[in-house]
């Protein structure tokens, strides 16, 4: 999708939806001791389909409209979301079938995770494949899924649909707050 003025490259993506925490626990020497969780133990390539859906942490950033200078190359995220992006729950409305409704919309797989720069630092794909620490607000680490919104890591009531802004506006609605400053190759 290209801005009407041909000066950015418009681009949308995203993933999955969050479920449950589980954390096994296994018995040695008759103490009960936490199993390391999926996340701390298996690569991004390793996990299984459920585990990589279970990954995201449900923040909607990625859904957001992100624009390349074609000069410059220089990628800024808006606060402009996808106009499929439900802004309340921060998930995508027709995720199983969004390759249909915007063919726009960028797979994010383990191979692909390093090529987006733009992933925001938060995001749970981007942690792990720099081999760092899922953080407290992470519905696997809390065990609630209404964390991500409490500790103000979600996009909730913090974006305007793209229904509502004229592309040839996208350009105003540039911001860092979530994140994902001004990237250049
Ligand atoms: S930025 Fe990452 S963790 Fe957040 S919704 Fe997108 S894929 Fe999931
Ligand atoms: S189609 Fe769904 S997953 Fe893709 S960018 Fe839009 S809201 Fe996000």
């Amino acid at each position: 999708m290209y801005h009407p003025c041909v000066k950015y490259r418009v681009e949308t993506c995203v993933i999955a939806l969050p479920r449950h925490r589980a954390v096994p626990l296994h018995v040695k020497g008759g103490i009960m001791k936490p199993a390391a969780p999926f996340w701390e133990k298996k690569s991004l390539q390793d996990m299984t389909q459920a585990e990589w859906e279970a990954l995201c942490d449900g923040c909607g950033r990625c859904c957001l409209i992100k624009l390349e200078d074609e000069e410059t190359r220089t990628i800024m995220m808006t606060c402009v979301a996808c106009r499929y992006l439900d802004s309340d729950t921060c998930r995508c409305r027709y995720y199983e079938k969004r390759r249909e409704y915007a063919p726009q919309c960028l797979l994010l797989t383990p191979d692909t995770v390093d090529n987006y720069s733009w992933l925001p630092e938060t995001c749970a794909y981007r942690l792990i494949s720099e081999g760092k620490s899922l953080p407290w607000w992470h519905h696997l680490v809390s065990g609630d899924p209404q964390s991500v919104h409490d500790a103000g890591i979600s996009v909730r009531h913090k974006i305007i649909s793209e229904r509502y802004v004229h592309p040839s506006d996208f350009d105003a609605y540039i911001t860092d707050v979530f994140g994902v400053p001004s990237h250049t190759p």
